[in-house]
């Protein structure tokens, strides 16, 4: 699975599954792991949401 952010290889588990969270070892960012149509696991970048830094 390449990183989008720094096109490092991140490391799929075998036993990966939908909506598990996998980070890239080179950047650090995480992504989840999402199934698409065809079966294929396929990365997302994770929505930050209920961060209030209290603007
Ligand atoms: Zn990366």
């Amino acid at each position: 699975m390449k990183c989008p952010e720094c096109d490092g290889e991140i490391p799929l588990p075998k036993d990966a599954i939908e909506g598990e969270i996998v980070t890239c070892p080179d950047c650090g960012t995480s992504f989840e792991l999402y199934k698409k149509e065809d079966g294929r696991f396929d990365i997302r970048s994770i929505q930050v949401v209920g961060e209030d830094w209290g603007e």
